[in-house]
C-alpha cells in the first residue's frame, strides 16, 4: 500500500484553513457530509463560467458541451460501482431519492397485499419511511432484521425471516450510526435463493470501501455524492436494466418522454425514463471530478488511512473514564459512536464546537437503532481521508476537558 501524502490532500480541501471559534476547524463530521476539493469547487465555477447549458435538446456549442459532460458524469458512476452499463445509472438528488424511486416504482408496480419486506434494525429514516408509506399503500409487510449489543446483523434471524412471501429485502451497506459493515454479499445471496429482489442503500460505504454492483449481484443500489467528497443534490440509483425496463416511470414531464400527444404519450428509453425536467447539471458535471479525486487516492489506500485513525481513536477513546463507544463491529467503517455517564451528547457537542471541532450529536436519523440501545441520541466522530492523528488529539483532549467541566 502506498502512504498517502495527506498534507498535500489537506490543501486539496480549502474549507479546512477555516478557524471556528478562535480555533483551527477540526472536522469530524465526514458521515454526513464531507467536505470537498477544490477540483470539485473548480469543475463547479467551470461549468457555469464557460458552458451553462440546457442539456439533451440544445445543438448549439455550449448545449453540446454540458451535455458531453454530463453524460461523462454518468461513465463515471458506472465505472465508480462497476455497472455493466452506463443506462443502469440513473441520477437523483441522492441516496434518499433513489430509495423513494424503487418505492413509487418497484414497490407500487410490484409489491401487493401481504408481500414482505425485511429491512434492518441499523436502517437510517431514508430506508424506512418510504417502506412504511408503501405498506401502508399497498398492505405490505415489515419485517426488521434484529442487531446484537455490538451493532451486528443477526443474521441467523435474517434466514428465518426469510420465505416466498419476501419481495425485497432493503438494508444499508455501512451503518451511518454505528459503521458497522454489513455482510451484504451473503444478504443478497440468501434473499435470491426466494426470489426476493435487493436495494442496498451505499449512502455511507462508497467513500470507504470498492463497490461492484455486479460482482455483488444486487438489484438496487442508492448512493449520494455528497458523502463522497462530490456536491450536494445529486446521487444516483443503479438498477438492473431489466428491473429498470420493467418498472414504470413516476414523475412524468420533459426528458422523459419519447412522443407526446394529448390522445398518448410514449416515455424515453433509459436511464431518461426516470430523469424527468431539467436535472442538477452542475453537481452532476462536477460528481465526476470528485469520482476522479477518489480514484487517484485510491480507495484502498482511503481505507487503509481512515482504519489507521479509527483504531488510534478507538484505543485513544478507551482510555477516557466513563465514554463507552456504541457499536463495536469486527467489520466496521471509521465511524466512532459514543456516549459518556451524566453528560448529554448535545452538550458534548456545544463544548466540543467551542473548541473548533465539528462532531455530529442526537440521533443521526436512526431512531429505532438507538431506542435499540435504549439512548436518546450518542455523540459520533466520523474521519475522512483529510483527516490526522493531531487532529484526534485535539478531540480527546476536548473530551478530556468535557468531562473536566461536566463529569
Ligand atoms: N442512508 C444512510 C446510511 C445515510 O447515512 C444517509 C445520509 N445521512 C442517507 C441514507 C440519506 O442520504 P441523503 O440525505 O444524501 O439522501
Amino acid at each position: 500500500l502506498k502512504t498517502l501524502d495527506i498534507t498535500a490532500v489537506r490543501n486539496d480541501f480549502p474549507i479546512l484553513n477555516e478557524v471556528v471559534n478562535g480555533k483551527p476547524l477540526v472536522y469530524l463530521d465526514n458521515a454526513a457530509t464531507t467536505q470537498k476539493p477544490k477540483q470539485v469547487l473548480d469543475a463547479l465555477a467551470g461549468y457555469y463560467g464557460h458552458y451553462n447549458a440546457n442539456i439533451h435538446r440544445g445543438i448549439h456549442h455550449l448545449a453540446e458541451k454540458a451535455t458531453a459532460a454530463f453524460e461523462d458524469s454518468r461513465k463515471a458512476m458506472q465505472q465508480f460501482v462497476n455497472a455493466s452499463s452506463s443506462d443502469e445509472i440513473i441520477f437523483t438528488y441522492g441516496t434518499t431519492d433513489s430509495i423513494n424511486l424503487v418505492a413509487q416504482t418497484f414497490g407500487r408496480s410490484f409489491l401487493g397485499k401481504g408481500d414482505e419486506i425485511i429491512i434492518s434494525t441499523l436502517e437510517h429514516h431514508s430506508n424506512i419511511v418510504p417502506w412504511q408509506m408503501l405498506c401502508e399503500e399497498k398492505g405490505c409487510i415489515l419485517k426488521v432484521i434484529p442487531v446484537n449489543e455490538e451493532g451486528e446483523l443477526d443474521m441467523a434471524a435474517y434466514q428465518q425471516m426469510l420465505s416466498e412471501n419476501t419481495k425485497l429485502v432493503s438494508v444499508v451497506h455501512v451503518s451511518n450510526a454505528l459503521g458497522t459493515i454489513n455482510p451484504i454479499k451473503q444478504i443478497i445471496d440468501q434473499a435470491h435463493t426466494v426470489g426476493a429482489k435487493v436495494l442496498i442503500d451505499g449512502a455511507q460505504a462508497c467513500s470507504h470501501l470498492e463497490i461492484d454492483v455486479q460482482a455483488l449481484d444486487c438489484d438496487f443500489y442508492a448512493f449520494s455524492m455528497h458523502k463522497i467528497y462530490g456536491p450536494t443534490g445529486i446521487g444516483a440509483l443503479y438498477g438492473k436494466r431489466s428491473l429498470l425496463e420493467a418498472m414504470p416511470p413516476y414523475r412524468g414531464g420533459g426528458e422523459m418522454i419519447k412522443e407526446v400527444t394529448f390522445e398518448k404519450t410514449t416515455y424515453n428509453e433509459l436511464p431518461y425514463k426516470f430523469e424527468a425536467g431539467t436535472p442538477n447539471i452542475a453537481d452532476a458535471v462536477a460528481s465526476k471530478f470528485a469520482l476522479d479525486y477518489v480514484n487517484q487516492l485510491g480507495k484502498e489506500h482511503i481505507a487503509a488511512y481512515e482504519n489507521e485513525l479509527l483504531a488510534y481513536a478507538t484505543q485513544a477513546m478507551a482510555d477516557i473514564p466513563g465514554l463507552r463507544i456504541v457499536g463495536q463491529a469486527k467489520q466496521k467503517v471509521s465511524v466512532l459512536s459514543f456516549v459518556m455517564d451524566g453528560i448529554h451528547h448535545q452538550d458534548i457537542g456545544v463544548l466540543l464546537d467551542q473548541q473548533g471541532i465539528a462532531i455530529r450529536t442526537g440521533h443521526h436519523c436512526t431512531q429505532p437503532l438507538m431506542q435499540r440501545f435504549g439512548l436518546s441520541g450518542t455523540s459520533r466522530a466520523s474521519f475522512a481521508v483529510y483527516n490526522t492523528i493531531e487532529e484526534i488529539d485535539a478531540l480527546i483532549s476536548g473530551l478530556h476537558k468535557v468531562k473536566r467541566m461536566l463529569g
